[in-house]
This record gives structure tokens, C-alpha cells and sequence, in this order.
């Protein structure tokens, strides 16, 4: 009885020792995990380089095929791009803040740090590169013409001679047709969907932009059979990834682009929300990627 007793005794010190030992490394563990945890739940925007648990992510809302957000599902090309580069920088789909980047704003919300990405049918150009530094081409589009299905006489760039267009401010359509088409008589909106009502009710006789976004606009359900593309593409159109001026993200962003070509996920992503909309991407494509980030 005695030794059963010391026997019972020495057990219960046995087990207080070991869970004092347990309840110690436990709370070392615990304050290390903690403190390194909240280090980078702070985000992407100062840490470029680390491994980051968020991003956020400028693309278009209304775009069908292109940045779709219905409800709170988000589709096409650009959300498939952007989701395999949070992928090779380590954030998952479900961490990706997505913010609206209207064709004006894009600039504006990388230089005051309210996203870390835009992938919004973004294209590259010389100007925009003073604001912003560009990874990519991750896709080569170009200038096109969306007119009623009816229409006769607009057939291409050189037939727009008093037409009344559509194209959105802060957009390069928009500059080309200030620029080089000036009988042309300009509309400027806020969103290219926005146009597409006064397209359809005459106000106005086609809508410029990319023919990606276009083919997005013909292919919709509510548009069967109202909507056609006129003539060929005019201009070259490469879509970059838009990052904050300097970024050392921009270097992730160009090989997790090239690895999306290699690894075939580019040509699905394509045919999953391009190829429903029937477009085929033109010469060039997948582009060789050869922004420099600057
Ligand atoms: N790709 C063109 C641009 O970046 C037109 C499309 C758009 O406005 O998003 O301006």
C-alpha cells in the first residue's frame, strides 16, 4: 500500500513536471507564431520580396471575359491571370482583395498604395510608365469597332468620318481617336458598359476599345444578334500587369507570367473566357514577356 502509494505520488509529479515543461514551449511557440504572423498580416504594399498572405487586386468589374464581378464571383481572362500570380507569390485565391480599376484610375490607385496589382486590360505605354512600372505582355489585343448589327457603312478607322463613338476617359482607344481621327465626334464615359445602352438605342454609333472587351459585349446573352465587330484591329494593345512605380514585386510578376505560358495555364485560361466570347487571339500571342519593370 505504501509503495502504491509513492507510486501514485511520483506519477502525478511526473505528469505536473511534464505539463509545465508542455505549457512553457507552448507559450514560446505561441508568442514567436503570433508575433510573425501579424508582421505580415500588415500586407503586400511595403514588404515587396516577402512572402505575403493578401494582395490586392486592381481589374475591371464589367468586362465580360476580360474582369467580370457578379455578385461576389469574379471571372475572365484577367481575374485567371491574376489569380496564377497571387498563386506564384504564395497568396491564395481566397486572400485576393479585388478593387475596382476603372481605365482612369488605374494609375492613381497604385501611386496611393490601394492595390498592389492592376490587371485590368491594362496596356502598357511609355506614359503610363512614368507613373507606373509594368510586368508583361501577358496578352496582345488591339483596337476595334462595335456597331449595331445593322450597320452598313462603318467597316473600319477610315469610315468613322462624323460618327458619333463611345470609348471611355483615361483609355489609349479614346487617345488614338482624339488624336488621329479628329472628324470624329468623341463621347467620353466612365466604363465601356456604360456605352452600350446608347449604343443600342442610336445615340450613338459604335463603341471603341480593345476587341477583347467588344468581343466580351457581342457574345452576352442580352445581346444576341444586336451587336457586331466592324473590320480589323488598328492598333497593338499589350496588356501589362501594372505594379507601384519601383516595385521589386514587378520581377515576380514577369516570371510568374512566363511560367503561366509555359505551363500551358495561359492557353486555358484563353480558351475558358475568351474562347466563350468566340475570339481567337490574334498575331503575337502568348507575347514573349520583356517589360523590364522600369
Ligand atoms: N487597353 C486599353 C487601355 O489600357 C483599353 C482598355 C481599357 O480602357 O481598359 O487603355
Amino acid at each position: 500500500m505504501f509503495i502504491r502509494r509513492l507510486g501514485a505520488i511520483g506519477a502525478v509529479a511526473a505528469l505536473t513536471f511534464t505539463m509545465a515543461a508542455c505549457g512553457s514551449d507552448d507559450t514560446t511557440d505561441t508568442a514567436d507564431g503570433g508575433d510573425t504572423g501579424t508582421g505580415e498580416d500588415t500586407g503586400a504594399g511595403g514588404d515587396d520580396g516577402a512572402m505575403m498572405d493578401s494582395l490586392r487586386i486592381g481589374i475591371k468589374f464589367d468586362q465580360p471575359g476580360l474582369g467580370l464581378r457578379e455578385g461576389d464571383a469574379y471571372t475572365g481572362f484577367d481575374v485567371q491571370v491574376a489569380e496564377y500570380i497571387a498563386g506564384q507569390l504564395g497568396v491564395d485565391a481566397a486572400n485576393i482583395e479585388w478593387v475596382e480599376a476603372p481605365s482612369a484610375q488605374r494609375e492613381t490607385l497604385l501611386e496611393t498604395d490601394q492595390v498592389d496589382l492592376v490587371v485590368a486590360t491594362y496596356s502598357i505605354t511609355d506614359e503610363r510608365k512614368e507613373r507606373v512600372s509594368f510586368a508583361g505582355p501577358y496578352f496582345i489585343a488591339g483596337q476595334g469597332l462595335l456597331v449595331r448589327a445593322d450597320e452598313t457603312e462603318i467597316t473600319g478607322p477610315d469610315t468613322l468620318e462624323g460618327k458619333v463613338l463611345c470609348s471611355v476617359t483615361g483609355s489609349t482607344p479614346a487617345q488614338r481617336i482624339a488624336d488621329e481621327y479628329p472628324g470624329v465626334q468623341l463621347q467620353e464615359y466612365g466604363t465601356y458598359s456604360e456605352c452600350l445602352p446608347a449604343l443600342l438605342s442610336g445615340q450613338i454609333d459604335a463603341i471603341t476599345t480593345d476587341d477583347t472587351i467588344l468581343a466580351g459585349y457581342a457574345a452576352q446573352d442580352q445581346y444576341a444578334g444586336q451587336l457586331k465587330l466592324a473590320g480589323e484591329p488598328f492598333s497593338e494593345e499589350r496588356y501589362g500587369v501594372g505594379t507601384q512605380k519601383g516595385s521589386e514585386l514587378c520581377q515576380e510578376v514577369n516570371a510568374a507570367i512566363e511560367a503561366m505560358i509555359e505551363e500551358g495555364a495561359w492557353e486555358q485560361a484563353v480558351q475558358d473566357t475568351l474562347g466563350a466570347a468566340d475570339f481567337t487571339p490574334g498575331p503575337g500571342n502568348p507575347p514573349e514577356v520583356v517589360e523590364d519593370c522600369a
